[in-house]
């Protein structure tokens, strides 16, 4: 038998209801909150949904607030608090991805209301007390029970309609989760096989997805992966790869998703030489001979960009993108060296394939 190293393992309290038309149990959800009227949360792309939901609600619905945006603006959050209090609210409903939910947690974090989340993207955030909000510019994280949604609800029913693009990239942002969480400081085996499993499920929907995007099958199989993998994100200290892709997209304004795609090979190859059974675990839930490579592999046969040029970034901006990501460094399996971290940023500037052997 494998020897089993010593962890702590801290169960995040959390109701899960999944399945294609589980929307169909939300008042039921909504009473076994205690609650008995909510505020619908929405981006303006997503009104429609939040008003077929407040309908569904009747007069347990308190309203709509459908403006949520990424990087939740302390503005925004504090005029939907507002709205909350002002239509009596007794909870809040976000529907949408992790902009929504974002917005939904800058409530709970001072109002104590509780949240029912609604994912329709793969970012994970409706499972972890992680929160961002925005002030003056700045984006300010920390992490806090209270923003934890204490029910979310999984209806792959309304993912069918996220784009394809959106598809593959959200879910290899959620890949990045469970691929860290194989190499964190305070990785254990409970994780770890949610990671591996999450990975193995987008490894199988996601090219389902490209083929048809109304594939259920195969939409389920997704918004598993990405309650597992969100969970991980959850539970244990996020390496190289997430410091990268909030410094380029908190410094650089790129876009969430797709940059974590074209970050993710070049982060995993430069941690690969020291995380060796993390990079197995990857590799086998991927069914690819190299965790970079199997993961470059994937977002490239299946449409998506893997060159940051390809997202707006400037060459001339990664000597400083490499100083901003070493500063404040998170703790990372293989110690920050700069020449090297340069390395990996011109590699994924220029979608080439991560480095065999890691960047030197
Ligand atoms: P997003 O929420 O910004 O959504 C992107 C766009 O897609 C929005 O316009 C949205 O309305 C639309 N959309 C969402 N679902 C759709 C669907 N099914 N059909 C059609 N359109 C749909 O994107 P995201 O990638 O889900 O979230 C990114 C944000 O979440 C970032 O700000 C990131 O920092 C945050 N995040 C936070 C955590 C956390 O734990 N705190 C985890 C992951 C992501």
């Amino acid at each position: 038998m494998q020897s089993l190293p010593s962890f702590v393992y801290q169960a995040r309290p959390a109701r899960i209801v999944f399945g294609p038309g589980s929307l169909q149990d939300l008042e039921r959800e909504v009473l076994a909150l205690g609650a008995e009227r909510a505020l619908v949360l929405s981006t303006p792309g997503q009104r429609k949904l939040a008003e077929a939901l407040a309908d569904r609600l009747g007069s347990r619905a308190a309203g709509i607030f459908d403006r949520a945006v990424m990087h939740v603006p302390i503005e925004v959050a504090q005029e939907a608090r507002e709205m909350a209090r002002v239509r009596r609210a007794d909870c809040a409903i976000a529907i949408g991805g992790g902009s929504t939910i974002g917005l939904g947690k800058a409530i709970a974090l001072d109002s104590a209301l509780p949240i029912l989340a609604i994912p329709t993207t793969y970012a994970g955030s409706e499972v972890t007390p992680i929160y961002g909000i925005t002030e003056g510019g700045t984006k300010r994280t920390g992490t806090d029970l209270r923003v934890l949604p204490k029910t979310v609800l999984y209806d792959p029913a309304l993912t069918l309609g996220l784009p394809v693009n959106l598809s593959i990239t959200s879910g290899i942002n959620a890949i990045a989760h469970a691929a860290e969480g194989l190499y964190a400081r305070d990785a254990n085996p409970v994780i770890d096989l949610m990671a591996e499993a999450g990975i193995r499920a987008f490894a199988m929907a996601l090219p389902r997805i490209r083929a048809d995007a109304a594939d259920i099958e195969a939409r389920s199989g997704a918004l598993y992966g990405a309650w597992l993998c969100g969970t991980v994100l959850g539970n244990v200290g996020m390496s190289l790869h997430h410091k990268l892709c909030h410094t380029l997209g908190g410094s650089f304004d790129l876009p969430h998703a797709q940059t974590h795609t074209a970050v993710l090979p070049h982060a995993l190859a430069y941690n690969a030489p020291a995380a060796p059974d993390a990079m197995r675990r990857i590799a086998r839930a991927l069914d690819a001979a190299d965790a970079p490579r199997g993961i470059y592999d994937l977002a490239q046969n299946n449409g998506a960009a893997v060159a940051l040029r390809d997202l707006g970034m400037l060459e001339s901006d990664l000597d400083r993108a490499a100083d901003i990501a070493i500063a404040n460094p998170y703790w990372n399996p293989r110690p920050i060296e700069r020449a090297a971290l340069r390395q990996l940023l011109q590699a994924a500037f220029d979608g080439a394939p991560p480095h065999v052997g890691g960047y030197r």
